[in-house]
């Protein structure tokens, strides 16, 4: 997921051609492996543009990565990364401002979709100096930065410590509120005409004649289909094995926490070290904290660990999150063992 108005009208068109490539012969069928925003956007897409896809997903439409999201619209660290992944990046955000206003449009809801600027704060003790890295990398990719003065970036940040040194700031970062945005993309679905199936897994591709014909789920089903797209997220790796051909996708695991604070609080997207901290129009603030990249499966790799964000937006889960905590030790305050006095 990524936003704002960046490369060049160049990319974007071959992009648009690609998709319209896929849809050459008339009204193809396109099975779509993943109900997350990639899959749903894409199916979105594609349906205006003529085809028929059908999205297929194993739970319910975005409950995974793209709700637990940040929404923030670049990555934390590019100059960290090969530059052939900010080239997609900056491909990527120059397709936001468009594709933002139409499904805006289409769903009739706004997905929150602003440029509110990301500011790396630098502390005396900080242990990397991103600064010559990030001055380097912003100049090569077009990013507009700005070095502050702790005065400055306190100025423009009044909620940092301090104890802040100064302020590295990319103005034209953007954020999307990635829950409204899924919350769009199901409405624009749904309003063109997209095939939603919930709770089917697809355990492989189904083939004839050497030639792609569809994708088989778990309990046998075929669905026959002109192109498969797969969308699976995290698990796009695992499911690229079954389907004979290896993707090196590992899933990503980290920690948000949602905090309800009076809008204006925290004004940029603000980053430190592992933690970071995104603010929401409503006043809302989003604090994330640790990166951990997984081995293989998401699920797997989670164990008995509850999914603290699903469990929560559904309303549900709250008291094995707690017995999970209790269990692990953390919350003694909580609970009254014998012996352990009020
Ligand atoms: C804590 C956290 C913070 C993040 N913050 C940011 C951020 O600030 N900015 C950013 O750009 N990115 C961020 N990301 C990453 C971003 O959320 C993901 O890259 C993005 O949501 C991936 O979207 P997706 O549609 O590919 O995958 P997903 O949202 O994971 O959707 C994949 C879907 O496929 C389904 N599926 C899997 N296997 C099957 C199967 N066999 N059959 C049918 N369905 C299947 C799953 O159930 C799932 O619904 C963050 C991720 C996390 C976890």
């Amino acid at each position: 997921m990524v936003a704002a108005g960046h490369a060049s009208g160049k990319l974007s068109l071959q992009w648009r051609k690609g998709l319209a490539d896929t849809v050459h012969s008339g009204s193809p069928r396109v099975a779509i492996v993943g109900g997350g925003i990639i899959g749903c956007l894409t199916a979105w897409r594609l349906r205006l543009l003529g085809a028929r896809p059908v999205v297929l997903e194993r739970g319910q439409l975005g409950d995974e990565s793209s709700w637990a999201g940040a929404g923030i619209l670049s990555p934390i660290h590019p100059w960290l990364y090969p530059d052939a992944f900010s080239a997609m990046v900056n491909a990527s955000l120059a397709l936001y401002p468009g594709t933002m206003q139409e499904l805006e449009q289409a769903a009739g809801i706004p997905v929150e979709w602003r440029r509110n600027g990301l500011m790396i704060p630098m502390f005396a003790d900080d242990r990397i100096d991103h600064a010559p890295q990030a001055s380097d990398w912003s100049a090569r990719f077009g990013w507009p930065m700005e070095q502050l003065s702790a005065e400055e970036a306190r100025d423009r940040e009044p909620a940092l410590s301090p104890a802040v040194q100064g302020a590295l700031l990319w103005p034209e970062v953007g954020q999307v509120r990635n829950p409204r945005m899924l919350q769009a993309a199901y409405l624009a679905m749904r309003a063109t005409g997209v095939e939603l199936r919930q709770h089917v897994e697809v355990t492989g591709l189904m083939e004839r004649g050497g030639a792609v014909a569809g994708v088989r789920l778990a309990d046998g089903e075929e669905v026959p289909a002109d192109a498969v797209l797969l969308a699976a997220g995290s698990w796009s790796g695992g499911l690229s094995e079954a389907m004979g051909f290896s993707l090196p996708v590992r899933p990503v695991k980290g920690q948000i926490v949602l905090l309800h604070c009076d809008p204006g609080v925290v004004r940029h997207i603000v980053k430190h070290d592992e933690a970071y901290f995104v603010p929401r129009l409503d006043g809302r603030v989003l604090v994330g904290a640790s990166l951990e990249v997984m081995d293989r499966d998401a699920r797997k790799m989670r164990g008995a660990r509850p999914f603290l964000f699903a469990n929560l937006k559904a309303g549900k889960g709250v008291a094995e999150i707690a017995h999970f905590i209790a269990e692990a030790g953390g919350v003694d305050v909580l609970i009254h063992r014998p012996g352990n006095g009020p």
